[in-house]
């Protein structure tokens, strides 16, 4: 199917090819293979082995408020100046992210953190239903867990950035039930008696393993008959026809009717040669690895002063989280992993912590924290998916769903306004 790029253009018309195997472009080409496209997954890496590998497999149907919020920047120097804190910036990285910081800043204005929370409520209210349609009922229950989630406060006064999502979740109506110190502990009895407040959303809940999630989805979409290929794209080529070429690394290219960025945080600088500048950001985050701690935890609990979560995984106690700004080429600093497992253990009480492992992930990021989900506004024929942030676990079924019926030029499951490419180039 891989040809010379100088071998005369004959893309096939149900030809799809999908750039990215993580949970949003393995969902998207196990839709798109559904509908009868011919679809093939190109990556660079094993599926799942680029962020859709270590977040902390939160499934959150009840996330509907942006991470911009009023009142967050207030705390932005307290949080930069401590080195085990929730946000941490790269100084050499600062001029190259300050454009996109300073549009972060500006989405946490509450006419646009309520456009956001408009986007977002749709694209994960229904995560748990689409990814059981997707993967069908076996595999869902032996993947997922829906046992609720747990935030927990240390401080016992609420910040205004706090004070708005609450606001936002009882507007979308959200179930979630305030839980004093001691309810903290009958929820959770591995905790430290340390939590002043505690927040429980019953219908939030998790995989038990993304990596395990992203290879079923992929293993099904091979079993009806998609196809995968190891590779690096350099370019997207669109042609006069609404045909493209997409070009690799090591010189093979491949005609298509269309293709799909879904390559994560790396995205933007495809979309770029295409001629659309979309300002996605890696927040870069961490995870530490406890084998023999998961005993300790029953379902995902946000340590929400601190911007973390400790899920218990198939193989262990995963402590994921916070933000490090430094783009996506510089090296891990696993110093910001070793800072979890020190708040783990002030948190755990009982926590063995050892034979640890550590990694490093680069989440795709927009400055309004909802994703680019529609056609290329330059070359129709690709279609944009990617900058799920936060939520791309939770978002990454409604998203290949939703980017099926674009392709398939169909009406789509929800409003896809929110998501336009457009609201970033203008148009
Ligand atoms: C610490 C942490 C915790 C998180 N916790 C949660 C959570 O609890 N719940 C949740 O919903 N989300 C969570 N997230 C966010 C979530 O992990 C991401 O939003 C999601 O994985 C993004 O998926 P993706 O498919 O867009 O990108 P990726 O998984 O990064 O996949 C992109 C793929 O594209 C490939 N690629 C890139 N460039 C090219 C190229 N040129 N050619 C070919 N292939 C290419 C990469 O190899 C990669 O496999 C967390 C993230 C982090 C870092």
């Amino acid at each position: 199917m891989s040809r010379n790029a100088s071998a005369p253009n004959a893309a096939p018309l149900r030809r799809i090819i999908v750039i990215g195997a993580g949970a949003v472009g393995a969902a998207t080409a196990l839709n798109l293979r559904r509908k009868g496209f011919e679809t093939t997954i190109i990556d660079a890496q094993a599926p799942g082995h680029g962020c859709s590998f270590g977040n902390a497999g939160a499934i959150s149907p009840g996330s509907v408020a942006p991470i911009a919020l009023p009142g967050m920047f207030q705390q932005v120097p307290k949080w930069l100046i401590d080195p085990l804190g929730p946000l941490f910036v790269r100084w050499r990285y600062l001029p190259r992210a300050a454009p996109w910081l300073m549009k972060w800043v500006a989405a946490s204005r509450m006419a646009a953190v309520d456009r956001a929370s408009e986007g977002l409520k749709p694209l994960v209210g229904t995560s748990f239903d689409e990814y059981e349609n997707l993967l069908g009922a076996s595999a869902f229950q032996t993947l997922f867990r829906r046992q609720g989630q747990l935030y927990v406060w240390e401080s016992d006064k609420p910040s205004r950035s706090e004070a708005v999502g609450h606001q936002l979740r009882a507007r979308h109506g959200v179930e979630f039930h305030w839980l004093r110190p001691e309810e903290i502990r009958q929820y959770e009895p591995g905790l430290a008696p340390i939590f002043a407040r505690g927040l429980f959303l019953p219908n939030n809940g998790q995989t038990i393993q993304p990596l395990s999630l992203v290879e079923a989805i992929v293993e099904q979409y091979l079993t009806e008959g998609g196809t995968l290929e190891r590779g690096s794209v350099a370019d997207i080529q669109p042609h006069d026809d609404g045909t493209v070429t997409v070009q690799l690394e090591d010189g093979r290219s491949i005609d298509a009717a269309g293709a799909v960025l879904a390559a994560g945080a790396w995205s933007a600088r495809i979309a770029k040669r295409l001629g659309v500048r979309i300002p996605l950001e890696t927040e870069r985050g961490y995870h530490v690895m406890l084998p023999h701690d998961a005993a300790l935890v029953r379902r995902p609990i946000m340590h929400a002063d601190r911007g973390f979560i400790v899920s218990p995984m198939s193989d262990g106690m995963r402590v994921a989280g916070t933000v490090e700004i430094a783009g996506v080429d510089a090296p891990p600093d696993y110093k910001r992993a070793q800072s979890l497992l020190h708040h783990a253990r002030n948190m755990f009480p009982d926590l063995r912590g050892d034979e640890s492992s550590v990694w490093m992930g680069c989440r795709p990021s927009l400055p309004d924290s909802i994703p680019v989900i529609g056609r290329c506004p330059t070359a129709p024929s690709v279609v944009f998916a990617f900058g799920h942030g936060h939520l791309g676990i939770t978002g990454a079924a409604m998203t290949g769903r939703l980017v099926s019926e674009i392709i398939n030029d169909e009406p789509t499951a929800i409003d896809i306004a929110p998501y336009r490419p457009e609201r970033f180039t203008g148009g």
